[in-house]
């Protein structure tokens, strides 16, 4: 187990929950976290396999989206389901991973996460706009490694 509270505090913490809901809001997407320190594995293969753990591929509409983020490392992937890669275009993810790589060189991870989860509920929102019957599929606390 690492110790994630060494690089994000309580606080922090909540700010990235609160985030997530308002994201959710706008969209039916389900937007997840997961954050650990590091890991030996190659940094795609290791988000896919949070997405698995974390039930992921399971929303009605296949349209979760997990930030993951190896803080130690430096690196995160965003990782959408399959309903979404099937009706977005290429390079979908990219300003949101730009808004995240440009907190993360500051060494800002809180502030990166949190606009990046922003971004990607605004993103997903023209796909999969927020229904009057939407279900909180996946629980908005963070997974942490
Ligand atoms: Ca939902
Ligand atoms: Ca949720």
């Amino acid at each position: 187990m690492s110790k994630i509270e060494a690089f994000i505090s309580r606080e922090e913490e909540q700010e990235i929950i609160s985030a997530i809901k308002v994201a959710e809001k706008n969209t039916s997407g389900e937007i997840r976290v997961h954050i650990e320190a590091s890991t030996e594995k190659n940094h795609d293969e290791r988000a896919l396999e949070v997405f698995y753990l974390l039930e992921m591929n399971k929303t009605k509409d296949k349209n979760a989206v997990l930030i993951y983020v190896a803080v130690k490392d430096k690196k995160f992937v965003i990782c959408g389901d399959k309903g979404i890669n099937k009706l977005v275009p290429e390079g979908f993810w990219t300003t949101t991973k730009d808004i995240m790589q440009n907190h993360f060189k500051q060494g800002n991870f809180k502030q990166g996460i949190v606009d990046g989860i922003l971004k990607a509920g605004e993103e997903l929102k023209e796909h999969f706009p927020w229904q009057i019957d939407d279900e909180d599929e996946l629980s908005n606390e963070i997974s942490k490694g």
